[in-house]
């Protein structure tokens, strides 16, 4: 974890698939301790989840999921734009907007009112829509680096700077 001129900034090396799902465990952690999940008041934290084709995002949000106790098949959104999942403190939605073509559909298919207020929402490439989701709280960047990956979460919100505080030290 380190601080640039007030961003808060994780990074790590994830050498593997088992490593990409470890991680999405600790991001769980921090949301089941963090501001989250707090019963009488639970607030929503909004990931953006940057990287190209195959660069990891959705096994961190199978990471995310099983770590939250979802038994159940996580399946990518790439078709349906959108999984929800009710988890016991909160609702978590998981977008791909990779085929949508048209900003709009995010408003026509009503995705902006689940994305508000106590929802839990990562969206795979945010920049499909861009203009009309949500602002993030925390953006995260996966590249591909050979046979691994790199991954980087950056605060965008005082919110997702407590949230990542919580959940990503010692980096
Ligand atoms: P995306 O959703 O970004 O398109 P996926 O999560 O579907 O990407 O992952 C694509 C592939 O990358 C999968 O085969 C997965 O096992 C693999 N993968 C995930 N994390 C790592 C990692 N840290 N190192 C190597 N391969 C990984
Ligand atoms: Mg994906």
């Amino acid at each position: 974890m380190h601080k640039t001129d007030d961003t808060v900034r994780c990074r790590r090396h994830l050498a593997d698939e088992a490593a990409t799902l470890a991680f999405g465990a600790q991001l769980a952690r921090g949301l089941e301790s963090g501001p989250c999940a707090q019963a009488d008041r639970p607030t929503g934290m909004t990931f953006y989840l940057e990287g190209d084709l195959g660069a990891g995002k959705t096994t961190l949000v199978r990471g995310v999921l099983r770590a939250l106790g979802y038994g159940g098949r996580v399946k990518s959104p790439t078709y349906t734009l959108a999984e929800s999942y009710s988890l016991p403190a909160f609702e978590l939605y998981h977008f791909d907007l990779y085929r949508m073509h048209d900003p709009r559909e995010w408003l026509d298919a009503g995705f902006r009112d689940v994305s508000d207020g106590h929802a839990v929402s990562l969206i795979e490439w945010p920049e499909k829509a861009a203009g009309w989701l949500p602002p993030p709280d925390v953006i995260v960047r996966l590249t591909i680096a050979d046979d691994a990956r790199e991954i980087e979460c950056e605060a965008a919100s005082p919110r997702g700077a407590q949230y990542l505080e919580t959940c990503c030290t010692p980096c």
